[in-house]
This record gives structure tokens, sequence and C-alpha cells, in this order.
């Protein structure tokens, strides 16, 4: 491939800028992002995948993902589990049923356990310390993972003392216009901005990150979502497509595709070399091979369902997202012998990020 623009075109010419130096201005993203064509698309996937291969070799990092709640207070306009959703059927798991996935997910070879779910009060700080305690002294070995959303800093300090060692909380758009457009009023950009800072400042390793296509979305609002990300330097970055849920204010919108998806998640493999980035579920939704593209354009992280199969159809953040097929735990030899056929593989260690080191406060 010709390196440093090559003679290629201009797309080229800031995708290299981006791979060489990590960054570009807010100008340079809005222009890379709406003037790029095909070629620059496959230049930015090739050059993100062999910078994954740079930092990372072939290793494919898996966490057990648990969804242990789907009760949420908040109400946001793309989500299926929003609370005016009176069709959704909420449940939640016990501590027990939390710790025999963990017991499950263990077996198969899982280090990371992530513990997702809705804004559900019933999970007050107290009762949050006691499973993350639990987790950890079965599971000394394994990292935990929490994505709960927004709390307050006593709250995350709680649980970071608890043991856990990783918070995801999507800024899902980093423009001000876009997230009023996403989420009621009573929810704010600022809020969510400075969670994450008190997580970052906590000693999480952090994960941001957004949907492509949600509705409002344009190259400016991900000029700015990228600027965001070079500034809160995360070590995790969640990106999948939007994919309507029809039970939603957005339930006729339309979906966010996987071609934009593969390319931002290039962008910020050259934006953040060192970076965690998942493969989403949603990516794997959208298309039957999305994991594997994922990955092929610079994806290095795989999160395979473990929640109990009772509850994984009612976990439905968006239409069709897939839950009986290769993505769930125990299908993990057949995700595995699909990801060889990237010339990746995967690997049970915790995976942690490879630059910086954290310690337990
Ligand atoms: N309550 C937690 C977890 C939210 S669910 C929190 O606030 O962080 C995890 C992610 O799913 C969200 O951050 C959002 O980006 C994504 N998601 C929600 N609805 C979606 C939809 N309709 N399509 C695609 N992704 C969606």
């Amino acid at each position: 491939m010709k390196g440093a623009a090559g003679g290629g075109s201009r797309g080229q010419e800031l995708v290299d800028r981006l791979y060489r130096t990590g960054e570009l201005s807010r100008d340079q993203f809005t222009e890379l992002i709406a003037g790029r064509r095909t070629e620059t698309e496959a230049y930015a996937r090739e050059l993100a995948r062999r910078v994954r291969e740079r930092v990372y070799g072939n290793c494919i990092y898996i966490r057990g993902l648990i969804e242990f709640t789907n009760y949420c207070k908040n109400d946001c306009y793309y989500c299926g589990i929003r609370k005016s959703n009176r069709k959704a059927q909420r449940y939640r798991l016990t501590r027990e049923e939390i710790l025999d996935c963990c017991e499950e997910g263990y077996a198969l070879g899982f280090r990371t356990f992530v513990l997702q779910g809705g804004e559900d009060g019933y999970f007050t700080g107290e009762r949050m310390k006691e499973i993350i305690e639990a987790v950890k002294k079965r599971y000394p070995d394994c990292a935990l993972t929490l994505s709960v959303g927004e709390k307050d800093e006593d709250t995350y300090r709680m649980y970071r003392e608890a043991g856990a060692d990783r918070y995801l909380l999507r800024h899902e758009t980093a423009e001000e216009c876009h997230y009023r457009r996403l989420h009621p009023p009573e929810l704010s950009l600022k809020n969510r901005k400075n969670c994450l800072k008190t997580l970052k400042k906590l000693g999480f390793q952090t994960g941001a990150g957004f949907m492509v296509g949600s509705p409002g979305q344009t190259p400016e609002t991900l000029a700015e979502d990228f600027m965001f990300l070079k500034e809160l330097q995360p070590e995790m970055v969640g990106i999948g497509p939007f994919i309507a849920h029809q039970d939603t204010p957005f339930g006729n919108e339309p979906s966010g595709t996987v071609k934009d998806t593969l390319f931002y998640l290039a962008l910020v493999r050259l934006m953040l070399p060192e970076v965690l980035l998942p493969a989403t579920t949603a990516l794997g939704t959208a298309h039957p091979q999305g994991r594997e593209l994922g990955i092929l354009s610079g994806a290095n992280v795989v999160m395979p369902n473990l929640s109990p199969a009772a509850v994984r159809k009612k976990y439905m953040l968006y239409d069709g997202k897939i839950c009986t097929g290769d993505e769930t735990a125990e299908h993990l030899a057949d995700l595995a012998g699909r990801i060889e056929k990237t010339g990746c593989r995967i690997v049970t260690d915790r995976g942690d990020h490879k630059k910086r080191s954290f310690q337990k406060i």
C-alpha cells in the first residue's frame, strides 16, 4: 500500500495525516467524513488493520457480557429499554444469578466480565458494591467492567474501591443539539462528559463511544465526536450502528450502515492506536459477518453474551438484536473459528489497555 498519500486523493492525505500525527482539526475531520470516497474508506480500514496488528498482534480479546437488568429510569429516544416502553418485559438478575453467569463464563475462558444494565434504582451503590466484591473475590484474576450509566462521583468511587476495573459509558454524541435530539430534557451532554472525566480521574479504564447513523448525525457532529475522543483519551471506544426499535420514538428512522461504522472504527484505531475497540453486537446484528469486518477494520475486542438464555430476548435495545447464535458465550468455539478466518485468534487473558498501567486505588 502506498504510504504518505502516495499520489492519492485528498481523503487519503487526511487519513495519512491522522495515521502519522494521531490528530486532525475539526474542519479536517468534517472534510474527511463528508467528502470520502469508497477508496478512502478501504484505505483507512486497511491501515487501521495494520495498526491493530502492530499494537496487539493477532490477538482478539473477549469479554463476557452480562445484561443484568433492563429496568431503566431514563427515556432515551433510541433505546428499546427506555422507561416509557411499556411493552418491554422487565427483569433483573440476583447476585447469585450474576455469579452463575461468571462461573459459566470463567469455565469457557472469559477473564473479563461486563455488567451492563439500565439505570435501575434497585441497584443502589451498596448493592452494586456487594456484587462487585463478590465477583472479584471469586475471580481475582478477572477484570470487571461496569456499564450502568450516570452516577455521582461518590458512587463511582465506591465501585472502584470495591474492585471494578473498567467502565463503559458511551457519550452517544459530543454535539449539543444532536444530544438534545436523542435525549429527553432531564439528560445533559455536560453531565455525560463530566461522568467520563470523573471515571478517568478515579482510574477506571474508561470507554466512550457513539452510535453510527443516529437521527440527526452529520459530518459535523461526527467531527465533534472525534475531537472529544481525542481530548478524553479513553481506553475503550464503543461504536455500532444505530438500529431502530419499533416501540421507541425513533421506530421508523433508518438504521446506520455497516460501511459507515467500519470507516469510523478505522478512524478511531488510527487516532488512538492502543485503544480497545470492540466489534459490537449491533455490528453483528446489522451484517452476518459484521464482527469479522470490524476486526478487519481495526477492532480487537468481541463481547459474547453471557446473560442467562431466558432473559436475553428481554434486553432488546433495538429490533433484531442477535442473541441465539455465534455471539453467545456457549458458541464461543464457532466465533473463534470465524475469527481465525480473519487471521486473528481469541486470547483469554484480561486484555488490559496496552499503554497505561492501572493500579488498584
Ligand atoms: N445504561 C447504560 C447502558 C446503555 S445500553 C448506559 O447508559 O451507558 C448500551 C449502549 O447501547 C448505549 O450506550 C447505546 O449507545 C446503545 N444503544 C441503545 N439503543 C440502541 C439502538 N437503538 N441502536 C443501537 N445501539 C443502541
